[in-house]
């Protein structure tokens, strides 16, 4: 087994990450190309920290972070998680990391079944992760899961379409928290959202985070949401990281002309 000690407060590092999609040609069996979403990224994110991720539409934030969960196939390159390599772990072996890491996803409309009760919705990853738990009792950590995300015991027995935006958003953080996750992927997670219940989202999400000590990845494309709740920034294009660091130092003094210019097209308030 490969599991080397961590070498530093690091949760997860990421070596040389890439991640190539062939475009094939639909008439021959030949690849006529192959999109880099990710190319050749090199980070690490500090345990209990929060870190973003931006970059324009199609740089690879998505892919980026589909790929640390093995949702999108990884090229080449080393995923440590608290050490520990993941990237070739077989699907038996990569079981507990699946518990381990959760994701929030963009779309609160489509990223809930439609036909399961929100109490079926959140017990899910109960159900697969911790199977001797009993009915009762799921039921008990599901009303603590609403409760904990401002909702409602009894919501418990209605449907997604009985929900706002916002409420199906904070079903999905309830979803994601139900396996007592350490790591958290966000993806997009308020961009769906009206302004102001944007503010609402990430604040729960802060405060899950402080109370719980979790670390997230904050994949956005909006800067200013990015700024209020990061400690590190990655900045993406074309599938690199351009520039990475302390959130203030970059937003203060971006050095790479890519960061520069995303953040002179930001609209001052
Ligand atoms: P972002 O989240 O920053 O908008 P994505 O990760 O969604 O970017 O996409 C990065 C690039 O990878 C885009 O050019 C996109 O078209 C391409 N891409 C993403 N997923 C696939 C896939 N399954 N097959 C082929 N290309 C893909
Ligand atoms: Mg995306």
């Amino acid at each position: 087994m490969n599991s080397n000690p961590p070498r530093n407060d690091s949760l997860l590092e990421v070596i040389n990450l890439q991640v190539h999609f062939p475009v094939k040609s639909p008439f021959l069996r030949r690849t006529l190309e192959v999109v880099k979403a990710v190319d050749t990224v090199n980070f690490a994110i500090p345990k209990g920290k929060i870190i973003g991720l931006v970059g324009e539409s199609g740089s690879g934030k998505t892919t980026l972070g589909r790929a640390l969960i093995r949702l999108a196939p990884i090229t080449a390159g080393i995923i440590r998680y608290e050490g520990q390599e993941i990237q070739l772990l077989n699907h038996r072996l990569f079981f507990p990391f699946r518990k381990k890491i959760q994701m929030v996803f963009q779309d609160p409309y489509n990223s809930l079944n439609p036909r399961l009760s929100i109490q079926k919705i959140v017990e899910e990853p109960l159900k697969i992760h911790f199977p001797a738990l009993k009915k009762i009792h799921r039921e008990d950590r599901v009303i603590a899961l609403l409760e904990k995300v401002g909702l409602e015991a009894d919501h418990r027995k209605r449907y997604p379409h009985q929900f706002s935006g916002g409420q199906r958003q904070r079903i999905g953080i309830a979803r994601a928290l139900a396996v007592e996750p350490d790591f958290i992927i966000c993806d997009e997670a308020v961009s769906a959202l009206d302004v102001s219940i944007q503010a609402q989202i990430v604040n729960l999400l802060q405060d899950l985070q402080e109370e719980k000590k979790l670390t997230y990845l904050f994949i956005s494309h909006d800067l200013a949401v990015v700024e209020h709740i990061s400690d590190y920034l990655l900045v993406m294009n074309k599938g690199k990281i351009v520039e990475q660091g302390d959130c203030e130092k970059i937003y203060r003094s971006p050095q790479d002309p890519y960061t520069q210019k995303l953040f002179d097209a930001i609209p001052i308030l």
